[in-house]
Parts: C-alpha cells; sequence; structure tokens
C-alpha cells in the first residue's frame, strides 16, 4: 500500500526452481499426480524470511513470521481467526498447486493450514489474495472509518444490518423511515434488530460465539438471592466489577432476613438490596422482564445456555438473571420464566465465579 500501512511481496516460486527448467514439481509417490517439491520451497521460504515487504527498521516487533499454506483440508476461515492473523508484523502465505505441496514442508514449516471453504480451487492466490485482504481491513487506518469494521458482520459475531443509499424510493422500495428521522438513538435500536433479525434466520449458529450485549432491546440485569453470609466462599466483591465491566449498572440481592440485609449492604454499597422477589419485579415493572433462572446442572424444564441465549435475543424487554447460593431453593421459586443450565455436571464453584461464567457465555465474545 503507497500509505505503507501494509506490505505485500510477491515472491515467484519459479526463481527457486531446480535445473535448467527451474523444476518446481515432481510426481506424487503413489499417485499419478504432481506437487511442489520440499527443498525448492524452502529456498523460498528462506527468501520471504529474510525480505519481510515492509522494513522494521528498529521496531519492538516479532520478528518470526507466521507460515500458511491455504488447503482444503485446513481450518476453515473465520473472521476470529483473520482477527488472529492480523496482530501478527510478518505472515508468509505459500500458494499450492496440482496436487497441493510435499506433506513434509507442511510438517516442518506451515504454522498453519486454512481452507477458504469446501470447495477445491486450482491454486492458492485465490485464498492468500482473500486472507490478505482480510487482514488488511483490521490494520488501523486501513478503512477510513474505524466504525466501519466494527459494524461488519462477524466483528461482533453477528450477521449486519441492510443497508440503503439514495434514492429513497426505488422500484416500488422504500428506505426504512426510521433511517431518515435523524434519531441516532433509534437508528441504533433499528439496526441492532435488524441484525439480531437476520442472525437468527440465517445464521442462528453464529450466536453461540457472539456477545449479545449490544443487540438487546432492555439490557441485564443480575439477582442474586442470599441466605447466608457466613459461608467462607460468600464474596460478591466479583459481581461488582463484572456487572462494571459489562455495563450492567447494580445488581440485586434478595435477603429475607433483615440482620443479613444490613450485613451485605455494609459489605456492597453498590448493590441494591431488597427483602424479597416482588419487589425486584416492581423496580423493573416496566421493563417487560424475561426471568431466568440459571442453574449449573439441567433440571426440570430448564434449556441450554444457547436457546436461552437465542430468547433473550428474541425478548423485547429487559432480561433478568436470577442466582442462588442454593440451586434447590432457586428450583422451588414461583418465578415465572426460564431456566437455563451451563454446563451438565455439578461444578461446585463459588456464587461470584458461576455468575462470572454465566456473563461471559452471554455477553463474551468466544
Ligand atoms: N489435493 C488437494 C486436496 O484435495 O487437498 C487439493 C489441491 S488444489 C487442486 C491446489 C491448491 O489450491 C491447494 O494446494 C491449495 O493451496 C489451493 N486450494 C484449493 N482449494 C482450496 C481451499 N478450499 N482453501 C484454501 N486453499 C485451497
Amino acid at each position: 500500500m503507497s500509505n505503507g500501512l501494509v506490505g505485500v511481496n510477491i515472491v515467484n516460486l519459479r526463481e527457486f526452481g531446480k535445473g535448467n527448467y527451474k523444476q518446481l514439481d515432481d510426481y506424487a509417490f503413489g499417485s499419478g499426480g504432481v506437487l511442489f517439491a520440499a527443498p525448492q520451497l524452502k529456498s523460498a521460504l528462506e527468501f520471504a524470511m529474510s525480505n519481510p515487504s515492509v522494513s522494521f527498521q528498529d521496531r519492538e516487533v516479532d520478528r518470526k513470521p507466521f507460515v500458511i499454506f491455504p488447503s482444503p483440508q485446513g481450518v476453515l476461515i473465520s473472521q476470529e481467526l483473520i482477527e488472529s492473523l492480523a496482530a501478527h508484523e510478518h505472515v508468509i502465505i505459500f500458494c499450492g498447486h496440482y496436487e497441493g505441496i510435499d506433506e513434509r514442508f507442511i510438517e516442518k514449516y506451515v504454522d498453519l493450514e486454512i481452507s477458504i471453504g469446501d470447495c477445491v480451487l486450482t491454486g492458492g492466490e485465490i485464498p492468500a489474495m482473500l486472507i490478505v485482504d482480510a487482514m488488511s481491513r483490521l490494520v488501523p487506518g486501513v478503512v477510513g472509518k474505524n466504525n466501519a469494521v466494527i459494524e461488519d458482520s462477524f466483528y461482533r459475531g453477528m450477521l449486519d444490518n441492510p443497508n440503503y443509499t439514495r434514492p429513497y424510493s426505488w422500484e416500488g422500495l422504500e428506505v426504512p423511515e426510521v433511517l431518515l428521522s435523524g434519531n441516532k438513538n433509534e437508528i441504533s435500536k433499528w439496526r441492532r434488530r435488524e441484525a439480531v433479525e437476520r442472525t437468527l434466520i440465517r445464521r442462528p449458529d453464529l450466536i453461540s460465539r457472539a456477545s449479545i450485549r449490544e443487540y438487546l432491546s432492555d439490557g441485564i440485569k443480575i439477582a442474586i438471592f442470599v441466605e447466608n453470609v457466613e459461608d467462607e466462599n460468600f464474596n460478591l466483591s466479583g459481581v461488582s466489577e463484572l456487572c462494571k465491566a459489562y455495563d450492567l449498572g447494580r445488581f440485586y440481592v434478595i435477603a429475607k432476613n433483615r440482620e443479613l440485609r444490613e450485613k451485605i449492604k455494609i459489605s456492597y454499597p453498590e448493590a441494591k438490596i431488597l427483602g424479597n422477589f416482588a419487589k425486584v419485579i416492581e423496580d423493573d415493572i416496566n421493563k417487560n422482564l424475561l426471568i431466568v433462572k440459571v442453574f449449573e446442572k439441567a433440571r426440570r424444564n430448564s434449556l441450554h445456555s444457547l436457546e436461552v441465549k437465542r430468547r433473550c435475543l428474541e425478548h423485547k424487554g429487559r432480561i433478568l438473571f436470577v442466582f442462588s447460593e442454593n440451586e434447590n431453593r432457586l428450583e422451588e421459586l414461583n418465578i415465572q420464566g426460564l431456566s437455563s443450565f451451563m454446563y451438565d455436571e455439578n461444578m461446585n464453584v463459588p456464587l461470584n465465579i458461576k455468575i462470572g461464567i454465566t456473563l461471559d457465555r452471554f455477553l463474551g465474545r468466544r
């Protein structure tokens, strides 16, 4: 690139061929096909390693190049993979042809084989271009507006919303009114909702990896039933930190016993401490709550956390996750809502860890 943000060198493998014919390929043992031979590839690799496309000068960077071989047998390309590759300063991509390349070269020198899909192309050039293009647009400054990349499909694990430009009316179809309203808040809500609907219909498989935080209609709150603070594992300070990190606001603590409430108030002033669950509902009465009781192990009628994640996205209102140290008590509670389980085994981890795992499942990016 002329602005020096990304540099691409094309190395002609032929220059490393053997003999008068600059031979690169040879017959594959045991089959009739031909493939690139390892010694010639090694010479090309040594050349590419010592001739990076941009000068690192004295920059403190990891100079060891990351070597990629595009191959239909590789890991399937994804935005997450591209993000990891873009973190490397120097990447070398070997393009195969014919039957590919000698397996021993892959074993010794290739860090990763990448497939661009379940189809077979004649050579690795198009996959290489695809990888370079997708990596380049993650380099700061390559795409004009940084937000443009963040708003793209897959960046947050979800598909992008539909986009429109002028003319306003075309062949009987009009641009959705909200986009012309100038109301940033409403436009942002519309875009998120469209993205959710598209993802749920076209690629529901993406939901498991996506952070759904920015796509919920009215956010998530946490409520925790507490019976006993004397338990040595009892510690909610991690929960305060998590609520801050995920921008969830104050969390509810429900304790029947007044003395207990006073104790909790002193240790956790950031919590909203209430005597019963009805008060939580009252507090959020206008929010069209979807209540999710969270268990470690599958219970009667409980749903896998992935299914609950999907339902949270479909819900038009606020989500309330309810936890308790004593899960049996939680099951007995007559609360209308869904039950979710996180992993089908007893992890026996303290409550704040359980809450951390749950929030990561729903709000963290995979
Ligand atoms: N015999 C190989 C196999 O079945 O795995 C296919 C070789 S293909 C005809 C030639 C080259 O094209 C490969 O070595 C690879 O570099 C590239 N290629 C073909 N399909 C690809 C895909 N889906 N993803 C990445 N690279 C591919």
